[in-house]
């Protein structure tokens, strides 16, 4: 079996290797950076190096396909970080491939099947499922015993790929107030607000009770009314103070916030779910709401 893998640092190659004896394959890397090729040929029964370039998701995958063509892999694996699973998820749709990420288990059946075992539910549960071959891993780091194994790999340098494939401008991501991850009091708002401009009362608020604020994934996510979000997918947060406003609980919010010392909402409908979690609940309409909580803090300052 070939297998592909795409990496930046020894420790995950050693552990790339451990899967390619489990499932006795050829192991192939594509590494970003010369640096490391003397390591990686002592690890990699073959290394493709292209030099630093900017990372851009697309530029990459695409040196990552130009090898792939090459080797025609059985298996592509790629840490289950952002960035690999950014790019398996880029690679595995050009290749009409299934991607499984956060991977931490393999066996290889046979006749090109493998079962996989992957973290589901935030980790809290392991599913088994059967892929078939030509897949797509993302393999979470750690999940794999590094093996201390020595071949004599050969390196080629991939000199036609080192221009950027695609002009990209990048900025920096703005960051207003309090850290989230760093603030004693963090008030986020939900679907409850009708239009991007009635997040200013969440400004407001948060400001003056000296905190941070977020949203729920929906605001960010689907209308980019923000760039972050507080939740599985988003920032994970242990306030003293946690106040959510217009939110109904969704588990995959509530996992990041239950640490909170003290978790407040507002909600207009009195039996949605954040209520079964919180330590105050205020049942009411937040545009009634919102302003006479703001008016009062302004007139305590
Ligand atoms: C793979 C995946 C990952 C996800 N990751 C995340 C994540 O990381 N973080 C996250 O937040 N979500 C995440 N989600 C989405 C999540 O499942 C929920 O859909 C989302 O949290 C719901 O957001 P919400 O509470 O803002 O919206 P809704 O569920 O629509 O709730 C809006 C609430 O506002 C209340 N409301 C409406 N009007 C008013 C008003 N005037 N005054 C007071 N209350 C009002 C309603 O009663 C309702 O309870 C994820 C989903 C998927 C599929």
């Amino acid at each position: 079996m070939k297998i592909l893998l795409y990496g930046e640092t020894i420790e995950w190659l050693k552990q790339a290797r451990q899967i390619a004896e489990i499932v006795n394959g050829e192991l192939y890397g594509v590494l970003p950076s010369k640096e490391l090729s003397s390591e990686a040929a002592k690890i990699l029964d073959k290394t493709y190096i292209f030099d630093r370039i900017m990372y851009e998701p697309n530029t990459y995958h695409k040196i990552i396909q130009k090898v792939s063509e090459k080797i025609k892999p059985d298996l592509t694996l790629f840490p289950s970080t952002i960035k690999g699973r950014t790019l398996a998820g880029l690679y595995a749709g050009y290749r009409n491939e299934p991607v499984i990420t956060d991977v931490v288990d393999i066996r290889y059946c046979n006749e090109g099947e493998l079962e996989v075992k992957r973290l589901v539910y935030g980790g809290a549960c392991i599913a088994t499922i059967k892929s078939k071959l030509p897949s797509t891993l993302c393999i979470s780091l750690g999940a794999f015993k590094p093996l201390e194994k020595q071949v004599n790999g050969e390196v080629e340098y991939l000199k036609e790929v080192e221009k950027q494939l695609i002009q990209t401008e990048f900025k920096s991501k703005e960051y207003v107030g309090i850290p989230l991850e760093r603030a004693e009091i963090v008030v986020a708002a939900g679907r409850g607000f009708k239009k991007k401009e009635d997040l200013e009362m969440v400004r407001e608020l948060s400001s003056l009770l000296n905190g941070a604020w977020s949203v729920t994934r929906p605001l960010a996510a689907d209308y980019g009314w923000t760039d972050t979000w507080i939740g599985i997918s988003g920032a994970i947060i242990n306030p003293r103070i946690y106040l959510a406003i217009g939110i109904s609980g969704q588990p995959l919010h509530m996992i990041a916030v239950r640490n909170s010392k003290t978790i407040i909402a507002i909600n207009k409908d009195p039996n949605a779910p954040i209520f079964n979690e919180v330590d105050y609940g205020i049942i009411g309409d937040l545009y009634q709401i919102l302003p006479r909580l703001i008016e009062k803090l302004r007139k305590k300052q």
